[in-house]
């Protein structure tokens, strides 16, 4: 399903994005047409600062605020086609950050749930949404490793920030053939895993591949003070 295009589209940067889907998606190994129109109609320059909008289509991470990333698009592509969304999913993601994998997966699903442990950032996002007129998106500050219980359960769970275990708060609000991806390692490095939940209720997991993601801070997370140790 592709929602409409955003008013503040500039014939450039709509030039621009579709460049960013064609070499950097589409000739790759995103296939999924959902998050290829998702893609192409969110405008990712809206959401980074300023001083970065000219390079907001380029094939990278870029810092934002509080010392944060928005991921490089070919990898909120690639997990956004991972969680394998249907049009009436629920979903959550943990790791608000600039709020532009959130929209992302909001043009595709039927409501997204995203938590951010930093005020501000979850205040940016929330503009930047309304902004753009997308009303099937709520953010929330707090600690999302815990999940958001009273939203539950999720058909899709999108963790953008990578910690050390899956988190189990995260596994139990997953509905019955509901799928989790999340970056799980260390500091450096991290496994790109799905985990899939079983009509008995199994958790299947599958290693996607090598990703770097920020620390993921909680309870089922990396310790803020200590952050070489879990909480
Ligand atoms: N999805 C983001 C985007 O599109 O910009 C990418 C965000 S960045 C790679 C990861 C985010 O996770 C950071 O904003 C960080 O503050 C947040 N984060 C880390 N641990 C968290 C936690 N336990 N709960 C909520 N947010 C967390």
């Amino acid at each position: 399903m592709t929602k409409n295009y955003t008013k503040d589209d500039s014939d450039v940067r709509l030039a621009e994005r579709e460049w960013m889907v064609q070499k950097q998606l589409i000739g790759r190994d995103i296939t999924d047409r959902a998050v290829i129109n998702s893609m192409l109609t969110v405008p990712r320059h809206v959401y980074v600062k300023e001083d970065k909008q000219d390079y907001a289509y380029y094939d990278t991470a870029l810092e934002i605020e509080e010392s944060q990333t928005i991921s490089q698009p070919y990898i909120v592509a690639l997990m956004a086609q991972a969680l394998n969304l249907k049009a009436s999913d629920n979903v959550l993601e943990v790791g608000t950050g600039s709020g532009y994998s959130a929209a992302i997966l909001s043009r595709i699903a039927a409501n997204v749930y995203t938590i951010e442990r930093h005020e501000e950032l979850a205040h940016l996002a929330k503009e930047r949404f309304r902004n753009q007129g997308y009303e099937n998106i709520e953010v929330r500050v707090g600690d999302g490793t815990l999940g958001w219980a009273e939203k539950a359960p999720f058909e899709a769970i999108l963790v953008t920030a990578g910690g050390p275990i899956i988190p189990e708060p995260l596994t139990d609000q997953l509905a019955i053939g509901g799928r989790l991806v999340i970056p799980v390692g260390d500091k450096g490095e991290q496994k790109l895993i799905r985990v899939k939940k079983t009509a008995t209720s199994d958790l299947i997991e599958e290693n996607l591949g090598l990703v770097r993601f920020v620390p993921l801070i909680g309870t089922e997370g990396w310790s803020e003070t200590n952050p070489r140790h879990l909480q």
